[in-house]
């Protein structure tokens, strides 16, 4: 394996615990691809590969042996195996279970691997034949290729075939996911937690709209929860079809459930000329969003979003307001939150983060992205 003498930066960064190595810490290496062993003032400090993907320029790895990786990352996951009512997971999340730039998630029978570099590609074969192992129980594995390349996007690789749409299942709830269509699936498995909490009475009785809301995971959840109604407002087209089909592998009515295929900053309008209101206003932006009028971007623009739904809420009602963007902080994000609130007092009720199969790096703030706010307004 490549000896490599690094420098000070990077290495109080891998000392720290940070696994991604980030090109300003490695000056003198842009060229290097695949595994070297790390070394400052003559000790070894660990072992990484180097490829450059969205984020860095490669990953620390705690070990290169997938087989025993796979085997703890499947044995941390035990209380979603155990769960009957839960078929869907994540088991393997990057710099969270040891090795960054890949992530392998659970569809009912199925196995999703999602590669993030060029380097980690080269060892999909040893990383099957592992799985293999550890899993006997998948049927059949599909892939998504997340880095520049002339590879397909999404592919199936190994083993049966699913059907092109499926069910699983989300706390006894049904979701339609496919797995060879695009980057997306048809839920956003981070979300375990939220969903849970509109099932489990954050939604009961309430009128909920849901923005950004794709194929209408966070309605469906909150109908079942006891919403009194949904409305889901996205901008693709195809959202409709699969928001209805959530619906209806529910047996929830599409009276009460309404979708529509809309900007959002369109819909607020609309819905504020109407005079709709409603309890429970659920935001899930995508991180960066264009359209024909405008650049949307989490970081700088989510106090609009707030500031545009607050005439549509009730008293005392609720805003659920999720980002995922990695680079943005929790406090950056919280002030973001309170700038759309201006002079309106709100006060935090609950708080989410990434649920316990998607494994953080603890060391790494940026692994831990998802931040979710439920706010009440007073
Ligand atoms: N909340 C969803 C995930 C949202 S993904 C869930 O829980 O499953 C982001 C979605 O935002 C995409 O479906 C995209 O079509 C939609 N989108 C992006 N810009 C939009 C806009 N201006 N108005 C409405 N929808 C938009």
């Amino acid at each position: 394996m490549t000896k490599l003498t690094i420098n000070q930066y990077a290495a109080k960064k891998i000392r720290q615990g940070i696994s991604v190595l980030e090109p300003r810490d490695f000056p003198d290496q842009s060229s290097i691809e695949g595994f070297a062993d790390l070394y400052f003032k003559q000790r070894w400090l660990s072992t990484a590969y180097f490829s450059r993907q969205n984020k860095g320029i490669g990953w620390a790895v705690q070990s290169t042996d997938f087989l025993a990786l796979l085997t703890s990352a499947k044995a941390k996951r035990q209380p979603y195996y155990q769960d009957e009512t839960t078929t869907a997971f994540r088991v393997f999340n990057q710099d969270g279970d040891g090795f960054g730039g890949m992530t392998i998630d659970i569809y009912g029978d199925y196995a999703l691997f999602s590669w993030y570099n060029a380097f980690i590609y080269t060892l999909k074969a040893d990383i099957l034949a592992a799985f293999e192992q550890v899993f006997p129980e998948v049927l059949g594995v599909y892939e998504k290729v997340r880095f520049d390349s002339k590879l397909p996007i999404s592919s199936h690789i190994a083993g049966q075939l699913a059907a092109d749409k499926f069910l699983i299942l989300e706390n006894g709830v049904a979701y339609q996911v496919f797995l060879n269509d695009g980057l997306m699936t048809g839920i956003f498995l981070d979300q375990h937690e939220v969903r849970g909490a509109l099932l489990d009475g954050l939604a009961a009785g309430k009128k909920v709209l849901n923005l950004f809301s794709y194929t209408a995971a966070f309605s469906v959840a909150a109908a079942l929860g006891g919403a009194e109604s949904t409305v889901s407002v996205d901008l693709a087209k195809r959202s409709r079809d699969l928001s209805q089909a959530h619906f209806q592998a529910n047996h929830l009515s599409l009276e009460t459930n309404h979708c529509h295929v809309m900007d959002v900053f369109d819909y607020v309008k609309y819905a504020a000329r109407k005079h709709l209101t409603f309890d429970l206003i659920v935001i899930d932006p995508p991180s960066f969003a264009r359209n024909k009028k405008m650049n949307f971007s989490v970081a700088k623009d989510y106090h609009h979003l707030i500031a545009e739904v607050l005439p549509l809420l009730n008293r005392y009602g609720k805003i659920i307001a999720s980002t995922n963007h990695a680079r943005l902080s929790r406090a950056a994000f919280l002030a973001e939150l309170s700038k759309g609130f201006g002079r309106q007092d709100f006060e935090i009720i609950e708080e989410f983060r990434l649920p316990t199969d998607f494994a953080t790096n603890p060391a790494d703030p940026q692994s831990d992205y998802l931040k979710v706010f439920v706010l009440e307004v007073s």
